[in-house]
């Protein structure tokens, strides 16, 4: 006897391996059931959504939710992750007042993320400043996805650089637990002297955020990091690489043998140093956009295989904080979730690439890497019926749109024509996004811990 379906949802469905025409995803429960295409199943209820993407919910690896606002930031973060397909979004431990550094601190936020979460979270933690090594363990057991850790101070206590040897203990120690290591990766003496200088000079335009971090400060950060790795056996893994040389440099160490990987925010696929000229503030991020030759460089390295994965970086700054005409007092990070699976799209759409693409960069390979696959980031019978509903057509993206709290509305794509819009977002079987309204509530979202290694 086959039990009914409680729902079937009609649509092309998109998955790493291609694209499944006039498909099905049948759902039970919180899970996919089954897949197929021609005449479904019956079932209790049907969505149709035929003619349009069925993506696996977007697994955004790297985002801030509370860096800005404390953990109260979780609650607007993921209610633009419900309207933008993304379901499972993982949260770094730079949080305000207290990052997250022990185990009991992070069963703190997990608390939060129980009740405030809108979709589904997983969390990095990160070590303090110095004495930190000793609470690795614990925040591995805590369910953490992976750890992060930074070579540039931007806050002696929140967002402390980890000075040599201690980054060589605490990457021996993180090899033990087996999660990877994500770094951020700028050199500070290189920064802080060409910052001190564009400032001595009167040179504080928004041109001047790019001058004074070259791709030289990445670089040479990346290249400290994986050389740790090498010495330690950690998986180290480059936050983020504006550059396609950061990518090369963590092949040229994997083939020394370490794990070594990085991931591209979708800024680096699409903006340049122009954008940040005419976006002043709203441009500004760590590291910030290059030339339009370095993001050609950079779509190379995803159809090579190299990019691990594509993220936002989404760093929910409330307006006031980006708008200063003195570029260096202005918040670096930009608001991207809700943009980011249009954006994607879009990207993909104009250089002729195929949409499984996004499946495979913005859902499997950060699941993975994350250890949540194969629960979170492919649409595959037993894994919990997250997906994205992608609608195909002339859109603009309007900031105003953010369902966010209203400091935070702004975006550095407001106005940008879109070739989709999220037409409806599930989460673990639920309709919570129907293209207009979140239908999820504060609490809908659950902490998910590390499942597997990468
Ligand atoms: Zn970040």
């Amino acid at each position: 006897m086959s039990a009914p379906f409680d729902r079937i949802i009609l649509g092309d469905v998109v998955t790493g391996a291609g694209v499944l025409n006039d498909a099905y995803v049948a759902v039970r429960g919180e899970t996919i059931a089954a897949i197929g295409q021609g005449e479904p199943p019956p079932a209790a209820g049907t969505d149709d959504h035929r003619g349009r993407f069925i993506l696996p919910g977007l697994v955004d690896g790297h985002m801030h939710t509370s860096s800005a606002i404390g953990w109260d930031g979780i609650e607007g973060a993921t209610r633009s992750a419900a309207a933008g397909g993304v379901t499972t979004c993982v949260d770094m431990p730079y949080d305000v007042p207290r990052s997250v550094t022990d185990a009991g601190i992070l069963a703190e936020k997990i608390g939060w993320v129980e009740r405030l979460a809108h979709v589904d979270m997983a969390l990095y933690g990160t070590i303090t400043k110095s004495g930190g090594v000793d609470a690795i363990a614990g925040l591995a057991a805590g369910g953490i996805s992976a750890f992060k850790l930074s070579t540039y101070e931007y806050d002696p206590v929140r967002f402390p650089r980890i000075d040599h040897p201690t980054m060589q203990a605490a990457f021996a120690e993180i090899a033990r637990t087996g999660l990877p290591v994500a770094v951020h990766n700028e050199d500070q003496e290189l920064v802080e002297r060409l910052t001190e200088e564009a400032r001595a000079a009167g040179r504080t335009e928004p041109i001047m955020h790019c001058r004074t971090r070259p791709p030289l400060a990445e670089t040479m950060a990346d290249l400290e990091i994986f050389e740790i790795g090498l010495a330690t056996g950690a998986h180290v893994h480059i936050a983020h690489s504006s550059l396609a040389r950061g990518f090369a440099i963590a092949r040229t160490f994997r083939g020394m043998g370490m794990q070594a990987t990085g991931e591209a925010c979708i800024q680096y696929l699409c903006m340049t140093e122009a954008d940040i000229v005419r976006l002043g503030g709203r441009g500004k991020c760590n590291p910030p956009f290059r030339t339009a030759e370095e993001v050609e460089r950079m779509w190379e390295c995803l159809l090579a295989g190299e990019i691990a994965y594509v993220s936002t970086d989404h760093a929910p700054w409330p307006v006031e904080r980006k708008t200063a005409s003195d570029i260096f007092a202005c918040g670096a990070g930009l608001i991207g979730l809700q943009s980011f699976a249009p954006l994607f799209y879009t990207l993909l759409a104009e250089r002729g690439l195929p949409v499984s693409l996004m499946a495979t960069y913005c859902a499997e390979r950060s699941a993975r890497l994350h250890g949540l696959f194969p629960k979170k980031g492919t649409i595959a019978v037993g894994a919990d019926c997250d997906l994205a509903v992608l609608e195909r057509g002339d859109f603009v993206f309007d900031e105003t749109a953010i369902q966010d709290r209203p400091e935070l509305r702004w975006s550095p794509y407001h106005g940008r024509r879109m070739r989709a819009r999220v037409a409806a977002t599930y989460l673990r079987g639920t309709l919570v996004w129907d293209g207009q309204t979140v239908l999820a509530r504060p609490g809908s979202g659950r902490f998910m811990r590390r499942q597997a290694s990468p």
